[in-house]
Formats: structure tokens, sequence, C-alpha cells
């Protein structure tokens, strides 16, 4: 449940960041560490032209990028579990996503439904 609200919200986030004019020249990849066709083959200013173009064929690409994203958290998550540091690994990921602190409430809500405290 939780992975599949992550890749919704960043499915969403990503395509608004593709129509913003700040892409229209820049030609770096979505993720330069990643390794999905689309990062490898695209830069941002060639999805913001395909997204002006044609919204679906530019969502499509993204979600290339999104499942390859998604691949990685799951791996990262398994490897968290079988080695016990799952609670860690999951206050890193938070804390990488949220650098200035301000964690919205839901998570931090789901997150004590999972006995996960963020404040440890
Ligand atoms: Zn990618």
């Amino acid at each position: 449940m939780l992975t599949q609200i992550i890749a919704a919200c960043k499915l969403r986030h990503v395509l608004q960041d593709v129509v913003r004019r700040r892409f229209r020249m820049a030609c770096r990849p979505l993720d330069e560490s990643c390794d999905c066709l689309t990062c490898q083959q695209h830069s941002r200013a060639y999805l913001h032209a395909m997204a002006r173009r044609s919204l679906p064929a530019c969502a499509i690409a993204v979600t290339f990028h999104n499942v390859a994203y998604m691949q990685r958290l799951g791996r990262d998550i398994r490897a968290a579990i079988m080695e016990q540091r799952y609670p860690d690994y999951v206050r890193a990921f938070v804390t990488q996503h949220h650098p200035d602190g301000a964690v919205p409430q839901w998570v931090r809500t789901g997150l004590n439904l999972a006995g996960i405290e963020l404040d440890v």
C-alpha cells in the first residue's frame, strides 16, 4: 500500500515537473543515477517537448522511470527488512525526501500506525 501511494505521488510529481518551463532547456536526464530506458535515452528537455505534443506518450516514458524507481525501492526495502534495519531505513528515506524536516502529518501518522517513530 505504501509503495502504491509513493508510486502514484511520484508519477504526478514528475509529470508536473516535466511540463514546467524549467525543463525546457535541461539537457540532463530525470535522474542521473537511474539506469532506466527513459533516463538513458531522453533529456528533460526532450520529455518536456514530448509532453507538449502528447502528454500520454510522455506519461508512458515517465512511467518507465517510475517503475525502475519502484523496483529499486522494493529491493532496498527488502534488503533493509532482511538485515533487520527497516525502521532506520524508513527514517533515512523520509529525511532524504524532507531535508527541511517538514514531514507531512499524514506520513507521520502512517508511520506511527506501522510502529515507526521518526523522532528517535
Ligand atoms: Zn530513470
